[in-house]
């Protein structure tokens, strides 16, 4: 599963985020419309992915970015949904220019404090 792998490598920038004794409450990701990742299927995989790494107690977060292109016709930013075309859904103007929407990152991470 593409999700499973990509918890993978969360998992390990968190791990060398923080000290090895550091217990991990909280991931928060984002991830954009057109970054190819489901978030359902991020969940689904985070009690999986999340085993045996610093980050087995942790919940996770997604923050969802969603999808804009530039319209050269419009001069401005527009959101397109995941099903769209790369077209302005103002005018039509096709254009390829996206500007948001492929973002897969790490946001946060919230660790244990005493
Ligand atoms: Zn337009």
């Amino acid at each position: 599963m593409h999700e499973l792998s990509l918890l993978g490598g969360v998992t390990d920038i968190v791990s060398k985020a923080v000290e090895p004794s550091t217990v991990v409450r909280d991931v928060g990701l984002v991830v954009g419309a057109r970054s190819g990742v489901l978030v359902d299927a991020l969940f689904a995989a985070w009690p999986v992915a999340k085993q045996g790494t610093c980050c087995a107690g942790a919940s996770l977060h997604v923050t969802e970015v969603a999808a804009t292109v530039w319209c050269p016709a419009c001069e401005g930013e527009q959101e397109i949904d995941e099903y769209f075309a790369l077209t302005c859904p103002e005018c039509g103007t096709p254009t390829a220019d996206l500007r948001r929407g492929k973002e897969f990152h790490v946001d946060y991470v919230d660790v244990e404090t005493d």
